[in-house]
């Protein structure tokens, strides 16, 4: 039955059904249970490594501040000694991108000798060179995310600071135990490092001095461990069991720590990822060979839905439920209330663009060089493209992996033109979730049951050297005389 469902009309319902919610199906790829193929080298270990790195050039290559969405796709021509990183964009991929990839390349290329030459002492001062490249390589990724990353201050450090003064109130100012401290320190190399940086944001025209530049790059660094260390603490629920115990004292309930977290330090822990990259003696056949990047065009489908009567959208539910129900009539009446224009251009999303892309021929030598089959992407994956993946993999070719999904619908979202079953393998998955849904809402009689059809980024901080350095919390003796509370205060007003 389910070959007579659009998978499209399929993926309109469930966006509507999961409007403002999540579908419950969050999942994120273990990376334990799947053999990646074609990867640098035939080895599980190293091709694991390999996958934060992807996702690391995925996020570097976002620099608007929201519906941007970037995966990326590694080839290895060892014969050759060529690479190819392939790039799709939920819109089109522009050469500015391109070109932001190919300098940062080219700077973990020149990393990675520095590095190699180190380790054969034939290089006098390496550690100098190479700490003056990193900062250039985290400048120049902080620059072109700028916008994005200032998003993401903007929409979570008022409210991690304000936490703070809640933690702070609770145990008093010299009472912090653990990884606590780990946290307020993290807060405070933030806070400094991002001061440095809002200057920019505020005043497009201005440049920081390179000596300011090297201190957002360790105050980030030191904020990246700091944050580890948290994230990590008590088998990892750190986060969870403080905003619990701290709750009501937060006038939203528990307060996201983890996601603050994470969010704040996501861009200077890509960079890092990237630095293990240039670091890796095992990775770094990558970084010798000759590289090549193409951007894959923009690609949309125009879709129909069922007409705006509801009449349409009343026999789609019939068809996919097998059998008629009063409340159909009701839901019909909101689908087409909802989809009031019957035809959408769907734009198809950036893995999905990538994997069809992949899987064309295009007339020249990359057709024979097999893709490695962890796919890196700057956002996980809608409900859609998931199912849309799984159902790739059930052709029994080429298998794709992402870090995994969000559990969101979008709509419009338009599918890759592949041919063969896969539409229709599709609408199977898809029907499956829904009727699994209204199953569990109790809306389906029991005999049409038949009915249903990316972080263990490579750490690459700070050497100990440079780590004292970067104690941010001489900001806090400074000026605060080391009084915690004295400092958020300052910096935080009451928004709670
Ligand atoms: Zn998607």
């Amino acid at each position: 039955m389910s070959n007579e469902l659009d998978p499209h009309h399929l993926v309109a319902l469930m966006s509507h059904i999961f409007a403002s919610t999540q579908d419950g199906s969050s999942r994120r790829l273990d990376t334990s249970s799947h053999n990646f193929k074609h990867g640098i080298v035939d080895n599980h270990t190293t091709n694991v490594r390999t996958l934060p790195i992807l996702d690391a050039i995925a996020n570097i290559s976002v620099s608007r501040e929201r519906s941007q969405s970037i995966a990326v796709a590694l080839q290895l021509d060892s014969q050759k000694k060529e690479i190819r990183l392939t790039i799709a964009e939920n819109q089109r991929v522009t050469k500015a991108l391109l070109d932001h990839l190919c300098n940062v390349w080219g700077n973990l290329q020149t990393l990675s000798n520095e590095y190699a030459e180190q380790r054969t002492g034939a290089s006098d001062q390496p550690m100098h060179m190479a700490l003056t490249l990193k900062i250039q390589i985290f400048r120049d990724i902080y620059l072109y995310s700028l916008k994005k990353q200032m998003k993401r201050i903007n929409k979570w450090f008022q409210n991690l600071g304000q936490f703070m003064k809640v933690l702070l109130n609770s145990r008093g100012s010299s009472n912090l135990q653990g990884f606590e401290v780990n946290l307020f320190d993290a807060v405070v190399a933030l806070f400094t490092a991002l001061n440095l940086v809002g200057k920019l944001h505020d005043n497009p025209q201005s440049q920081l001095t390179d000596e300011q530049w090297a201190q957002v790059y360790r105050l980030s660094m030191k904020a990246n461990e700091d944050v580890r260390v948290v994230l990590a603490d008590r088998d990892g629920t750190s986060c969870e069991v403080l905003a619990e115990e701290l709750k009501d004292d937060c006038p939203q309930g528990p307060f996201n720590l983890r996601r603050a977290l994470v969010k704040l330090t996501s861009l200077p822990q890509h960079i890092e990822s990237l630095f293990g990259f240039a670091h890796s003696p095992r990775l770094r056949p990558t970084l010798l060979y000759r590289m090549f990047i193409i951007g894959v065009p923009k690609r949309s489908r125009k879709v129909q839905l069922p007409s705006s009567s509801s009449r349409e959208w009343r026999l789609f539910l019939e068809t996919a439920c097998q059998q008629s129900y009063n409340w159909q009539e009701g839901d019909a009446i909101e689908l087409s209330e909802k989809f009031n224009s019957r035809t959408y251009m769907c734009a198809v999303h950036s893995e999905c663009k990538l994997i069809q892309y992949l899987e064309t021929t295009h007339e020249n030598q990359w057709d024979n060089v097999p893709p490695f089959s962890y796919i890196g992407v700057s956002k996980l994956s809608c409900s859609a493209c998931r199912i849309w993946i799984e159902s790739f993999n059930k052709l029994g070719g080429r298998q794709f992996y992402t870090r995994g999904s969000h559990d969101k619908w979008c709509w419009p979202w338009g599918m890759p033109r592949m041919g063969g079953p896969l539409d229709e393998i599709m609408a199977k998955k898809v029907l499956k979730e829904y009727i699994a849904y209204e199953r569990a809402s109790n809306r389906l009689r029991l005999h049409s049951e038949s009915t249903g059809a990316s972080s263990s980024g490579a750490q690459h901080g700070l050497s100990d050297d440079q780590r004292e350095e970067a104690v941010a919390t001489s900001v806090l003796q400074e000026e605060f005389g080391g009084d915690m509370m004295l400092f958020l205060n300052s910096k935080f007003p009451d928004v709670w």
